[in-house]
């Protein structure tokens, strides 16, 4: 069965005094509140991993996560950070492609499937990002545009490394804006994501792949988004940011 998982991605947010503080609580809330079986992940910024690593050693039901990585191995690149760091840091997931790195840092998807391979390769599993934006929607090219962003970020993994990946889809409209896609919305690109990697690899291991979906989730409207056929779990901005909406969208995954 395929993992449910609720990733909080801080952004550039949070002090390490303010996350370590917020990871204690949610920490707290989830061991206390949560009965459900999907993981919940912390993504914080590169500097405060390790000392988060540290803090939910022993809460099973907490992961870690990186929100990017370099596609070298190491060497002369001067402010990144490897997938090997990351590893020793305690992570074991890494988003690649968020929009904002596409759109701001001109990561196009040539460069993030060598992200991706160099994460495969230290044993990390992508969250793979994708997602059109609000023109292409309008244009109706969102299914050509997602098609694009997969087949060129994933489709040369094989169908064991496929299988480590998490897919997010994330509609660049819905991102920070407040506007969520609708549950019919998502569950079709959701439906249609997981059709190309039936036809690319196979039905079962299409049927394996957790596909999350982002875009201003919160406490009102997890559960229906959740409810859906092919939505299994959410990667989570703004609400991540406070110990009592990000334990709730956790609460609203079974
Ligand atoms: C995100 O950063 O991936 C995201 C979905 O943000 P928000 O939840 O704030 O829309």
């Amino acid at each position: 069965m395929r993992k449910k998982i609720i990733a909080g991605n801080w952004k550039m947010n949070k002090s390490l005094e303010e996350g370590m503080g917020l990871v204690s609580e949610i920490s707290n809330m989830l061991k206390d509140e949560y009965k459900g079986s999907a993981q919940a992940l912390i993504i914080p910024p590169f500097i405060h991993l390790n000392a988060i690593s540290k803090l939910i050693a022993d809460n099973p039901k907490l992961g870690l996560g990186a929100q990017n990585c370099s596609n070298h191995k190491s060497g002369a690149y001067t402010g990144e950070v490897s997938v090997d760091m990351l590893k020793s840091c305690g992570c074991s997931y890494v988003i690649i492609g968020h929009s904002e790195r596409r759109e701001y840092f001109n990561e196009h998807n040539a460069w993030l499937a060598q992200k991706v391979d160099a994460a495969l390769a230290a044993n990390l599993s992508p969250i793979y990002c994708c997602g059109e934006t609000l023109t292409e929607r309008e244009e109706n090219k969102h299914f050509e545009v997602l098609e694009k962003q997969i087949s060129e970020g994933l489709f040369h993994l094989d169908k064991i490394q496929i299988q480590q990946v998490v897919i997010a889809y994330e509609p660049v409209w819905a991102i920070g804006t407040g506007k969520t896609a609708s549950t019919a919305q998502a569950q079709e690109i959701h439906a249609f994501i997981r059709s190309l990697l039936a036809n690319k690899y196979s039905p079962e291991i299409a049927q394996e792949i957790t596909i999350q979906y982002g875009g201003s989730v919160k406490p009102e409207n997890a559960a229906e988004l959740f409810a859906a056929a092919d939505i299994d779990g959410a990667l989570v901005g703004g609400a991540a940011l406070q110990s009592r909406s990000f334990v709730e969208i956790v609460k609203a995954m079974a």
